[in-house]
């Protein structure tokens, strides 16, 4: 075994395995043909980072999109904002995002926005380690762990692949973590032909070859990582008439709608049984409690994070839905070239988040050392931090759910 080093991990989300052969990818197939890697299990939700700087499960992290708030008489002003339709409402709240940054998801309404906590641990554009610990809160992590010996790099900008590879790898870090999440996007709204994956496949791979050079000549070991792929969107269902059916205030019953996940809160046995008919009833996915994610390793003692799921089917999309705001969609397809198609049709090309048995939730984890073993063919993406820290020849933290895979 190698002694404690230096880890350069290229963090691809939405780099899918279905699609990295000798053709496409030949650097990547060379790379999974020589080293040690494993598959890497995921959690049914489009949102992996958390699981994977913490080593925590999602009821551990506690970063599950959104909690319940606790139940209280709305105040007059909220009353008087409620008698407002939602398309004014959320374009005030999208136009005062844009200049404070202060709210989180303000695409929802007041009238249901109010009542959830949002928990998310997303970024746009670049982002580096003090952001990122930022988001974090007092959770803790890779981050809290290391201290100053890790680096956290973040960017969605596919144009940046030269100045990513300016950076090098590693500088002065014992742990680099660079997320590349253009693939991701360009995954989401820019991969539509065999051309397209060609393209974007094979800047990738250039993009590992490179940074695999650099950290040849650092001498610092290097990790290839990817969370999950991603499934083409086939038909999207418009789930708002089924909601209607329900006919109930934000205060009694909460639903909170992203693109391939619908959750409800109950505070009510009454809307308990209604919200379990209507699931029953819903086309194109899966109805699950919140005790039913412990068969995803999703362990919440409580529904505070959401009572009731229903997961669509790969595939599938729902739309329109919580992220969507029809200002908010222009915004994002002039400003962004890779997500042009947005201003044609604001439905994803392709989503992930999926239930994880699915083959485009499959990620995997690979160490390019060859001294190195991996003890099981299928991971968990907790096990990713403490095997990194394994790597680095660091004790794995007893906050931490996962275990080191690599020796
Ligand atoms: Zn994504």
């Amino acid at each position: 075994m190698a002694g404690p080093g230096r880890v350069f991990v290229c963090y691809v989300p939405g780099c899918d395995l279905r699609r990295l052969g000798p053709a496409q990818t030949p650097y990547i197939a060379r790379l999974l043909r020589d080293f040690p890697w494993a598959k890497a299990r995921t959690y049914p939700s489009p949102e992996q980072l958390s699981t994977l700087i913490t080593g925590q499960r999602p009821h551990g992290h506690g970063m599950w999109q959104a909690q319940l708030r606790p139940a209280r008489p709305r105040s007059a002003l909220e009353r008087l904002i409620d008698l407002l339709p939602d398309w004014l409402t959320t374009t005030g709240q999208c136009a005062l995002h844009q200049l404070t940054r202060r709210f989180d998801v303000p695409t929802v309404a007041p009238r249901r926005r109010r009542w959830m906590e949002f928990h998310r641990l997303k970024f746009y554009g670049r982002a580096d380690t003090g952001r990122l610990g930022r988001a974090l809160g007092a959770r803790p992590s890779l981050v809290s762990a290391l201290g100053p010996a890790f680096r956290y790099r973040f960017t969605d900008a596919w144009e940046d692949r030269e100045a990513v590879l300016r950076q090098g790898v590693g500088d002065g870090a014992r742990l680099d973590l660079l997320q590349f999440h253009a693939l991701d996007v360009a995954g989401h709204w820019a991969l539509e032909a065999a051309e397209d994956f060609r393209t974007y496949y094979g800047g990738v791979d250039a993009l590992v070859r490179d940074l695999h050079a650099q950290c040849e000549r650092a001498g610092v070991t290097m990790v290839l990582l990817s969370d999950h792929g991603q499934e083409q969107v086939r038909e999207s269902v418009d789930l708002r008439p089924w909601l209607r059916q329900l006919d109930l205030p934000p205060e009694e019953c909460l639903y909170y709608l992203q693109p391939i996940t619908l959750r409800f809160w109950c505070r009510t046995e009454r809307v308990r049984r209604a919200v379990a008919g209507l699931l029953k009833a819903l086309p194109h996915g899966t109805a699950l409690t919140y005790q039913d994610l412990r068969r995803y390793q999703i362990a919440f003692e409580d529904p505070a994070h959401g009572a009731f799921y229903f997961i669509a089917d790969p595939g599938w999309l729902f739309f329109p839905h919580d992220f969507h705001h029809p200002l908010v969609n222009v915004l994002f397809g002039l400003r962004h070239p890779q997500q042009r198609r947005r201003l044609r049709d604001p439905r994803h090309l392709a989503y992930h988040g999926y239930l994880p048995h699915h083959a485009s939730e499959q990620g995997f984890m690979a160490v390019l050392d060859r001294t190195r073993q991996v003890r099981t063919p299928e991971i968990d993406l907790a096990d990713v931090a403490p095997s990194l820290l394994r790597l680095l020849g660091e004790a794995v933290p007893t906050f931490m759910h996962g275990e080191a895979r690599f020796a």
